[in-house]
């Protein structure tokens, strides 16, 4: 049986490489290279993410073994602890907001008292209308709006208040009620996911990806535009030459269907509905901090997030990722950059195709018609914008292992 993987992400890399161990597999790529959103360019000798900053953990112990056992030993990775704020009203608190009263106190008394009291005052019945309602519900108002509802009107480009809030939960840390009080006694901080994370020695993610597509067949320079099944056969033909038994697309489900052949408008339509943002970035030289990343949710600053990509480095580098969701020019990306003394000089500038997923309205409905659709088919749909999913490298890895224990149990190889 041959496998054809479409798209070498993350998610394409990963399951390309457990099911060749049973089965003949290709996986087809419009890139000259391999990795994807998570793939990194070389810039003044710097790893530059240009989707956006990318750091590598895991709550699986799967998925941990998967990647130190199989893909790149734990000896070349070293373990960076977060050390992530949050810019608020001029100044920097640390994140998660909800361990850093005492920092708000010191700011603001009156604040700092509002914040903890809506916290523990809050009612979380569990059931919300809509993203706004769950950050009320779960963190009180006043930590929603100074922090939640702007951060996220900046990320998702919406009004939270017109957003599904089915992506958040798992996502986010979440203290409850006694934790966050513990945190008001005491000098506890979080322990939540990402607390601390693994960088390649290389210091370039490229090194992880580079290790995952070891082995795995791979024709890059390939841009799969149109896809049949053949009943007789029982075969799909990719651009009308090469043949699978069986395909697992990680192509955005916004674009897979439009590779298919009469495909009915009713799902055409809902493909039409899928809504997902771009994000540019800028790669600078800075004065240097000591920070991993920084949250702006300032409606002045035009930036959402800095990553001091320098400092998931070893040793240290002063340089840093500004990150901006949509289409933004290279001199609206200077112009604004120039506002903050800590960011010196630009020096390397890209605007992504898909990065987020959007959790509007119509999400449940489309995402459900259209995987539905494919799957009714026999395509097997994978990753982030695969499943439409807002997945980190982790998952993506873990869902592929799911998904490779199916088709080997199903398909019943050796
Ligand atoms: C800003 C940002 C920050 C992130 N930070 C983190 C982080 O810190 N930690 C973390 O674990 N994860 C992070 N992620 C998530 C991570 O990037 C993704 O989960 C992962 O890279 C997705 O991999 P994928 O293979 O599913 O998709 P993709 O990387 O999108 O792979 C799909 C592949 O298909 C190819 N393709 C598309 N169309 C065609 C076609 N027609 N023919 C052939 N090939 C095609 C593409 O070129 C691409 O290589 C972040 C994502 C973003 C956007």
């Amino acid at each position: 049986m041959k496998i054809g993987i479409l798209g070498a992400g993350i998610s394409g890399l990963s399951i390309a490489r457990l099911l060749s161990k049973h089965f003949e597999t290709e996986v087809l790529e419009r890139h000259s290279i391999a990795g994807g959103i998570a793939r990194t360019r070389e810039a003044e000798g710097i790893a530059y993410h240009v989707t956006g900053g990318h750091c590598f953990n895991s709550k699986y112990q799967e998925v941990m073994d998967f990647v130190f056992g199989e893909v790149l030993p734990k000896k070349n990775w070293h373990a960076v602890t977060r050390n992530a704020v949050i810019r608020l009203m001029g100044n920097e608190v640390s994140y998660p907001i909800e361990y850093a009263i005492k920092q708000i106190h010191e700011l603001d008394q009156d604040l700092a008292i509002r914040v903890s009291s809506d916290f523990l005052g809050s009612n979380d019945d569990g059931n919300y209308g809509n993203l706004e309602d769950w950050f009320r519900k779960k963190f009180g108002n006043t930590l929603s709006d100074i922090y939640f509802i702007p951060y996220n009107r900046k990320i998702w480009n919406r009004d939270p208040a017109n957003m599904s809030h089915a992506w958040v939960e798992g996502k986010l840390p979440i203290p409850d009620k006694r934790s966050f009080f513990k945190g008001l006694i005491s000098n506890e901080s979080d322990k939540m996911p990402h607390s601390s994370f693994y960088y390649p020695n290389s210091n370039n993610q490229n090194t992880f990806i580079d290790s995952l597509a070891e082995g795995v067949n791979i024709t890059c320079n390939y841009a799969v535009s149109a896809i049949a099944y053949n009943p007789v056969t029982t075969q799909w033909t990719v651009n009308g030459e090469k043949k699978f038994d069986l395909i697992i697309s990680t192509l955005p489900l916004d674009r897979i269907t439009g590779l298919l052949q009469d495909v009915p408008g009713e799902i055409l339509g809902e493909a039409a509905q899928l809504k997902y943002n771009k994000v540019t970035t800028m790669l600078w030289e800075t004065t240097g901090t000591d920070r991993t990343w920084t949250y702006v949710p300032e409606d002045g600053n035009f930036f959402h997030r800095y990553i001091h990509i320098g400092n998931f480095f070893s040793p240290s580098r002063a340089y840093s990722i500004t990150e901006v969701v949509g289409e933004k020019t290279y001199q609206e990306m200077v112009e604004n950059g120039r506002k903050d003394a800590f960011l010196k000089r630009p020096i390397d500038y890209h605007v992504s195709e898909h990065a987020y997923v959007v959790f509007d309205e119509n999400y449940e409905r489309s995402t459900t018609a259209v995987k539905g659709y494919l799957q009714e088919k026999g395509i097997y749909t994978l990753g982030r914008f695969g499943e439409w999913q807002y997945y980190n490298m982790d998952i993506c890895i873990k869902r592929s292992m799911e998904l490779a224990d199916e088709i080997v149990a199903k398909h019943n190889s050796n």
